[in-house]
């Protein structure tokens, strides 16, 4: 028989979550704060708890999947969390991951955190490779990992329950500074004679040909030697980007996306080498 799953939070994720776990025979006990969401998963096999604390007390694995880190102190502030193995995959902060993994431990509770890196469409569709981080127990982890696994991939990263949002929200900021460029990208050429088609199918490739680069990052700040292999040094990237700077200028286009990284790569050159490439960039943004 299939293990028995509590979730609460029962929105746009929520939702994409539970459909999984019904389809693929765990018994399912759901609760939203607003009841009519859970009609539709109730004609579909969910029971329906009448209360956070009810879908707590109803099984030992209690996953949650509300707004955000408050919503968690809001809803389960009732409930009689001892003995039970929360997983909590609303998005936070590591410090917010760190505390709420105390104060389940402080009410009798496993814990294991969780950074979901999909959106609801990707869930139940293993194919479209979205996965969550999880980090925390891993006696839970291990203990529940097929049931873990039915909505998508998992990726356990470690005891500190705070570094699935440490992951989470690295590769999140790192997609920010994808998009900015993006953005600045469409802005050069958009009032152009330029099919923008075309051109995104260039930038989607280049972007995905660009992304090996990570690796050299990685190798440069472990070992600290910032000139090993390196095809565009600093030197070369600063003047560089002041061409795209001019570029900008040239078609009225505000900079306001590049010139923070401008400014960084600017002073890493003055405290490095001309022949390092980018990695320093990433120390010198430590306090
Ligand atoms: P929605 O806005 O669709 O749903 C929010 C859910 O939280 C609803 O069930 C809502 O209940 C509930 N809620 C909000 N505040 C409270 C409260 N104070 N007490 C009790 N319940 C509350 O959000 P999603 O489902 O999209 O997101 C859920 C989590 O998943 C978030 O942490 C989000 O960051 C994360 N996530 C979402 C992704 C996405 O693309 N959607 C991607 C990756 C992570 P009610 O129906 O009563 O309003």
């Amino acid at each position: 028989s299939k293990t028995p799953v509590t979730l609460l939070g029962l929105g746009a994720m929520g939702t994409a979550l539970a459909r999984t776990w019904l389809d693929a025979g765990h018994p399912l006990t759901v609760w939203n704060r607003t009841p009519a969401r859970a009609e539709a998963l109730a004609a579909e096999g969910a029971r329906v708890a009448a209360s956070a604390a009810a879908a707590v007390a109803a099984n030992r694995l209690v996953i949650v999947c509300l707004l955000n880190d408050a919503s968690v102190d809001e809803a389960l502030a009732g409930a009689d969390l001892n003995g039970k193995d929360v997983v909590n995959l609303i998005t936070s902060t590591p410090a917010q991951a760190r505390a709420r993994a105390e104060w389940a431990r402080e009410r009798g509770a496993r814990y294991l955190d969780g950074g979901i890196m999909a959106v609801p469409p990707m869930i139940g569709a293993p194919e479209a490779g979205g996965y969550v981080f999880y980090s925390g127990s891993q006696a839970l982890f291990d203990q529940y990992r097929e049931v873990l696994a039915v909505p998508a991939g998992t990726s356990y990263v470690g005891e500190d329950a705070g570094f699935a949002a440490l992951h989470d929200v690295a590769l999140l900021s790192a997609m920010s500074g994808m998009f900015a460029g993006i953005t600045h990208a469409f802005a050069l050429v958009r009032e152009e004679d330029i099919d923008l088609s075309a051109f995104a199918q260039l930038l989607g490739d280049w972007l995905t040909a660009m992304a090996p680069a990570v690796h050299q990052e990685a190798v440069h700040l472990k070992t600290r030697d910032f000139t090993s292999d390196v095809v565009s040094n600093l030197a070369m990237q600063v003047a560089g980007n002041q061409t795209l700077l001019d570029t900008a200028e040239g078609q009225g286009i505000s900079s306001e996306l590049l010139l923070p990284y401008y400014a960084l790569m600017s002073r890493t050159l003055e405290v490095g080498s001309p022949e390092e490439g980018t990695a320093r960039m990433a120390e010198l943004l430590g306090k």
